[in-house]
């Protein structure tokens, strides 16, 4: 029965890793920071129709922040004025930064629960140094891609 499929789901979510459940950076949809917001811009966020979009700089695996389709509905957004990046700092959303791909999806599905939020960066580290400054973007999961993969299996 159903609920006996969402706890074999669930408990299989602790075997399952990341990379198996995230969508590969190739495959993201994203918004360079220093992109002027105009007219074609927000045509393009619209049609892609994704709810929430990362933000690089520079290179694609770096991605610095979030911003969300519904932002550009804010009066004045596509008047050319603003940039990518002064709507996200406008915004600020909250979003999982240290994601790696090796991690279990049982515990983001958790820190997604815990921290209300709906996406997170997956990153890997240059193993060259320690932690933060050398993080590169490799995809994203989204709590639907956790989810999904919860209630998939039989
Ligand atoms: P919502 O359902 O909350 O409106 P959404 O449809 O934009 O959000 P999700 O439901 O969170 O997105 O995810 C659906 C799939 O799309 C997932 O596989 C997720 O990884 C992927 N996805 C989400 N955002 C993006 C994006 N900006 N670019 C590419 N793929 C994305
Ligand atoms: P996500 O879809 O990524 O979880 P969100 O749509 O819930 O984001 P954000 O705009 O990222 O909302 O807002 C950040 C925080 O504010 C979240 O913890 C959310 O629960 C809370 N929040 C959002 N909208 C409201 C609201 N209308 N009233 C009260 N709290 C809100």
């Amino acid at each position: 029965d159903r609920e006996k499929i969402m706890m074999t789901g669930v408990l299989s979510l602790k075997a399952k890793k990341i990379r198996g459940v995230m969508t590969n950076l190739e495959d993201v949809f994203m918004l360079e920071a220093n992109r002027i917001v105009d007219d074609e811009l927000v045509l393009n966020v619209y049609g892609y129709g994704y709810s929430r979009i990362p933000v690089y700089e520079g290179q694609k695996n770096n991605i610095i922040g979030l911003v969300y389709a519904r932002d550009f509905a804010l009066p004045d957004t596509d008047s050319g004025k603003f940039t990518v990046r002064n709507i996200m700092n406008f915004c600020k959303h909250r979003y999982g930064t240290s994601i790696t791909p090796d991690d279990s999806s049982y515990d983001v599905f958790n820190l997604f629960k815990k921290e209300q939020y709906h996406l997170g960066v997956v990153v890997e580290y240059d193993n060259t140094s320690e932690k933060d400054p050398r993080a590169k973007a490799i995809g994203i999961v989204t709590l639907e891609d956790i989810i999904e993969e919860m209630i998939q299996e039989e």
